[in-house]
């Protein structure tokens, strides 16, 4: 019986032989995207109040709402502008989320692609990168030409 347990459980360890950033390195960027986490939300619920703010004041009447829109023509592209500005950060924070995920399984700050490590300079500009820097211009040289 324990003789087949051990067998069992010996291949799998074997095929997990893949790269792997060490413990401490993981540790680090594990701090690097948590804050980064943590200023994307704020970032948004900051947005957040002042949307709200801004919708409390058009909800009034409509002949106040239409003086508003002619005269304030800029507040509108402010609002779109914040808008565009919302959904890059939440896409960021998934992004960052999705970056934690790799932490946890250990597959962090390696390249989905080429299976190489991602360098560590990408890393500390965007830590929710995943892949390195030649297959990330290999895609973008595919998408280019796919356009056409
Ligand atoms: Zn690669």
């Amino acid at each position: 019986m324990d003789n087949l347990i051990f067998k069992r459980a010996k291949p799998k360890e074997n095929k997990m032989a893949t790269k792997k950033l060490p413990p401490e390195k993981l540790k680090h960027y594990e701090e690097v995207i948590r804050a980064e986490l943590e200023e994307s939300i704020a970032y948004i619920e900051s947005i957040n109040k002042e949307q709200s703010l801004g919708a409390r004041e058009s909800s009034g009447d409509l002949s106040s709402y239409a003086f508003h829109q002619a005269d304030q023509g800029s507040d509108t592209n402010l609002m779109e502008q914040s808008v565009m500005m919302l959904e890059s950060e939440r896409e960021k924070i998934r992004q960052l989320n999705e970056a934690l995920q790799r932490i946890s399984d250990g597959t962090y700050g390696i390249c989905e692609f080429c299976g190489e490590f991602i360098q560590e300079n990408r890393l500390e500009i965007i830590p929710y990168a995943t892949c390195c820097v030649a297959c990330k211009e290999k895609n973008e040289d595919k998408k280019r030409r796919q356009k056409r």
